[in-house]
């Protein structure tokens, strides 16, 4: 995990372990956080807290020593998965809450999945024991079937009672947790250094500024650094504690909100220290510049059953999710997909399987650890295609297994060439966008880089985000002269069919699809 510095042993020294609570909705996370936070306030007085500020750290005690564990204050998946998603790992330990009184539920799964796909060892907070009909036991025998076995069943997961409401057994949930720290992890950092961390929240303060929450997960953050997180930089004027107290240095795993960015910090963004204001603008700014296009192109980099070679070149590894209409199929699946013969370097892994449609939280799975989902006769529920679509992960639809299979094994044996590639043609800005009531929105924009195509497909991206796709260059012109194609640096008119919602700042990408030739 991070954290573990390639500097000289004796550099390193001990620091908390990072929590993140997951699990399913109403089964208790915020009231759990809420509970740690109050019962255990570091540094003393109870009630002292005055500010979110997206982490907190709490003391524990473990064989008569206290020992700090540092909280991210945010309950559910989400977080934790989108910054996995943008490269950053913020958590050694994943608490899975769990109602006693409901048991296993699907994001419970979804949870658990993510912090094993993580590699993020487990502590179950069976919750809700205070609550009539609440059964602990049967929660135990039911997370057997996800590798997660209690202690006293011989496993190695701690499973802790716990009532978040009356605040029963949280001393105990403080200590499975630095006890599987001790267990699983070696949570060392070397201080000796210029911090770097992630940022894990970040908003704009009236009064002062942009104000993000960051992580430091080794060297010193220090008042007075010139600091860089993702396209943000500036230099720390204060730092201040969940107490809202100021401070001057923060040390390995402490959460710590920043003023002093000039601009807004994005959650999941690494951050690190450098020399000078000046280097930390011009790292910024290269950033700035270069994310439009990097993001374009991990659009385009992320796996697909087409172009694997080239992503198993730099992973080896294919990682698959399988979603089925019956357990039967999909365990038959699975041990077909396991019985292909791969070459020694390459693995192949299911992470994650299922009965039922391909959620959101599937595609959010395989947003973070590049992955191909695999429908089995189910399709895409509700907003997942849209999602999928926007994150370019792969969904494949089988209704034959030895079909799915065979297209596996091909595109693992470099066999598999897609019939069509995408070339990017160009981009436009829009600059402005006018309205008329027979051509409806007609975008006044700049090329950018590149050449805009009349009748070239194109989509829409707003803030590097795709809104829309699948589009056409209708019509396209320079000054009021209908033209063909319209280079870099000059100005355009264009028309995109019926799509109307183009707005100034906008960017148009413009594609084409071009036959590929066939092994
Ligand atoms: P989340 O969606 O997982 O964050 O769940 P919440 O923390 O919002 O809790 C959902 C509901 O369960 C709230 O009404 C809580 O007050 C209640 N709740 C949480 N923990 C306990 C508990 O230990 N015992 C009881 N009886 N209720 C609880």
């Amino acid at each position: 995990s991070y954290g573990e510095d390639a500097g000289g042993e004796d550099d390193l020294v001990v620091r908390p372990p990072v929590v993140t609570v997951m699990g399913h909705v109403d089964h208790g996370k915020t009231r759990l956080l809420d509970t740690i936070r109050k019962a255990n306030v570091m540094g003393g007085e109870a009630g002292g807290i005055t500010q979110h500020i997206g982490a907190y750290q709490v003391m524990a005690e473990l064989d008569g020593y206290e020992r700090p564990i540092t909280f991210i204050d945010t309950p559910g998946h989400e977080a934790f998965t989108a910054m996995r998603a943008r490269g950053a790992k913020s958590t050694d330990i994943a608490v899975i809450v769990v109602a006693a009184d409901d048991g296993v539920m699907p994001q419970t799964v979804e949870a658990i999945n993510h912090a094993q796909a993580a590699d993020v060892p487990v502590v179950v907070a069976v919750n809700k024991i205070d609550k009539e009909g609440a059964n602990p036991d049967k929660i135990r025998q039911q997370l057997t079937e996800y590798n997660l076995v209690a202690e006293e069943y011989g496993g190695d997961t701690m499973f802790v009672d716990i009532s978040a409401k009356q605040g029963t057994n949280i001393d105990q949930l403080l200590e499975a947790i630095l006890l599987t720290a001790d267990a699983a992890l070696d949570l060392r950092a070397n201080p000796n250094m210029e911090a770097q961390g992630v940022a894990i929240e970040a908003h704009l303060d009236r009064g002062r500024g942009p104000v993000a929450t960051v992580l430091v997960q080794r060297g010193t953050l220090r008042v007075g650094d010139s600091i860089v997180a993702g396209d943000a930089s500036g230099r720390v004027r204060r730092m201040f504690d969940e107490h809202g107290e100021d401070i001057t240095e923060a040390y390995p795993s402490r959460p710590v909100a920043v003023v002093g960015f000039t601009s807004v910090p994005g959650a999941g963004d690494t951050f690190l220290v450098v020399d000078e204001d000046r280097v930390a603008r011009q790292i910024a700014d290269r950033r700035r510049a270069r994310e439009r296009n990097a993001e374009l192109a991990s659009r385009r980099k992320r796996v697909s059953l087409e172009d694997l070679d080239a992503a198993l070149k730099e992973t080896n590894q294919l990682n698959l999710i399988i979603k089925g209409d019956n357990s039967g199929t999909v365990e038959a699946l699975e041990d077909a997909l396991m019985k292909i013969e791969v070459g020694d370097d390459v693995e192949l892994r299911v992470i994650h399987r299922g009965v039922g449609g391909i959620t959101e939280g599937d595609v959010n799975l395989a947003i973070a650890d590049n992955v191909i989902v695999l429908g089995f006769n189910v399709r895409a529920e509700g907003k997942a295609t849209e999602l999928a679509n926007r994150e370019g992960v792969e969904i494949r639809y089988y209704s034959v297994i030895y079909q799915a299979i065979d297209e596996i094994e091909q595109a693992l044996k470099g066999l598999l060439k897609p019939e069509y590639e995408e070339v990017v043609l160009g981009h436009a800005e829009v600059r402005q966008v006018f309205r008329s009531s027979r051509f409806g929105s007609i975008a006044g924009c700049l090329v950018m880089d590149g050449i805009i195509r009349r009748n070239a497909k194109a989509r829409l991206l707003r803030d590097s985000v795709v809104v829309a796709e699948n589009l056409t260059v209708n019509s396209l012109r320079r000054v009021k002269d209908d033209v063909v194609e319209v280079r870099e640096g000059f100005e355009c008119g264009l028309t995109l069919g019926n799509f109307n919602d183009v707005k100034d700042g906008d960017m148009i990408e413009t594609y084409e699809l071009r036959e590929k030739p066939r092994a």
